[in-house]
């Protein structure tokens, strides 16, 4: 059970790598394009530009919003109301390049550089509205909520029917009858209840049409003059789906992923940084997951999820071992490699060439099986460096969290 668990939640990291974030401000001109009404804003990097979008607005309350892939700004203190343009550029001052810490950005915080500069929104009530893939069922699921504005998470835990939820076969698309029962379970009527259905529509078009694996309105709000308005947009993307959108690709903000995951993205490795100490690399998601868990199961706390893929050559193994290399936090490393169609003696080769450039100074741990693995041994044990050969992968898991201990 436990180990089912935990594969699940290597996957959903994964999953959540498959997906490509965009900020705010991106994902707003996004949904203006497909009807879906957001407040008047313009996007600033420099106090100047703060002020200038200031003026440009149609309302002297303005908003300033810290762009960054997290939520939870509100409460971090990156959502600030201002009065005119010289408090916007007083706020701009102070949150361009600040820190902001959220519930969702960790402990360590993320850097911000970009501001959304916003037209006041008079508020009546905030909802909230998602869709997102759901594979238990292969359907679109669009979800709505009274509750908006917290964190919908927090809501799904504490009272889940509040949230309404109606599950789009995307063979034949959102229905109107489909959407109408959304606005109707918000508890909305006349004027308020016809620009919700427009709104969720508009919605769906836009999730459809942009190959998004996730659209969350947080909060939607009803203004006092009966208009349903996006307050806050979050919009990823399919990754597997970006071939088809060559014009997303510029929205991509390297400065907002973690940077080792960026290197890796460059080679054509599936990297994830984790929590623990244990660098893992390893050939085949299937392979990958199994040796975490066989870390797990021996005390030990895998650094990352590294698949060098099937294909793996010299220099993407190379590649793999000085990027796990560079992460801090890496007290040993485990390297297990099926050779399949990647022969064990090039790995082998990798490891060792790789080495020379970087020299490790943790222990490192190889299992290697299949194809010219003998060979492999022979190149591991030639090269003079410290290499501690395991037999199995329960011997690999027991060897490199005995090596962490010692
Ligand atoms: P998040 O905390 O990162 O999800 O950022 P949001 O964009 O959701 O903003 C947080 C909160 O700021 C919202 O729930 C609103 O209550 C408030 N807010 C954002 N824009 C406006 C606005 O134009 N007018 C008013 N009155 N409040 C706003
Ligand atoms: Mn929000």
């Amino acid at each position: 059970m436990e180990t089912e668990y935990r594969f699940l939640s290597y996957f959903c990291s994964i999953f959540n790598f498959l997906q490509m974030k965009i900020h705010e401000h991106q994902a707003k001109e996004i949904l203006k394009k497909y009807g879906v009404p957001v407040p008047i804003g313009y996007v600033a990097y420099t106090v100047e530009q703060a002020v200038e979008a200031a003026r440009m607005l149609p309302t002297d309350i303005a908003v300033v919003k810290a762009q960054i892939h997290a939520g939870g700004r509100g409460k971090g203190g990156g959502v600030k109301i201002a009065r005119s343009p010289e408090d916007v550029g007083k706020l701009a001052q102070h949150m361009l390049g600040m820190t902001l810490i959220t519930h969702q950005t960790g402990p360590e915080g993320r850097k911000v550089s970009r501001l959304l500069i916003e037209q006041g929104v008079d508020i009546l009530k905030e909802y909230y509205a998602g869709i997102v893939l759901d594979r238990a069922t292969a359907k679109n699921v669009v979800m709505v909520s009274t509750e908006g504005g917290m964190e919908i998470e927090k809501v799904a835990e504490e009272s889940p029917e509040k949230i309404v939820k109606v599950f789009v076969d995307p063979a034949i698309g959102f229905r109107d009858f489909e959407a109408r029962e959304l606005a109707f379970a918000l508890g909305l009527l006349g004027e308020a209840f016809k620009q919700c259905v427009a709104f969720l529509k508009a919605l769906y078009r836009a999730y459809e049409d942009t190959d998004a694996s996730l659209f969350e309105i947080n909060p939607l709000v009803l203004t006092r003059d009966a208009k349903m308005i996006a307050l806050d947009a979050k919009v990823n993307f399919d990754d597997n789906a970006m071939f088809r959108h060559p014009e997303y690709a510029p929205l991509r903000d390297l400065a907002e992923e973690d940077p080792l995951e960026v290197e890796a993205s460059k080679s054509n490795l599936n990297y994830i940084k984790l929590d623990g100490n244990v660098g893992c690399m390893v050939n085949g998601a299937g392979l990958a997951m199994a040796t975490m868990d066989i870390i797990k199961l021996a005390g030990g706390e895998p650094a990352n999820f590294l698949d060098v893929g099937g294909g793996a050559n010299k220099d993407t193994v190379a590649e793999g071992f000085r990027i796990i290399l560079s992460d801090p936090h890496v007290k040993a490393i485990l390297i297990n490699i099926f050779g399949g169609i990647v022969r064990c003696d090039r790995v082998a080769t990798g490891v060792v060439e790789a080495s020379h450039l970087v020299h490790p100074t943790v222990p490192i741990v190889v299992r290697l099986e299949g194809t010219n693995a003998e060979e492999a041994g022979v190149i591991l044990q030639k090269s003079g460096l410290n290499f501690l050969v395991a037999k199995g992968m329960a011997d690999a898991a027991k060897k490199v969290t005995q090596a962490l201990a010692a």
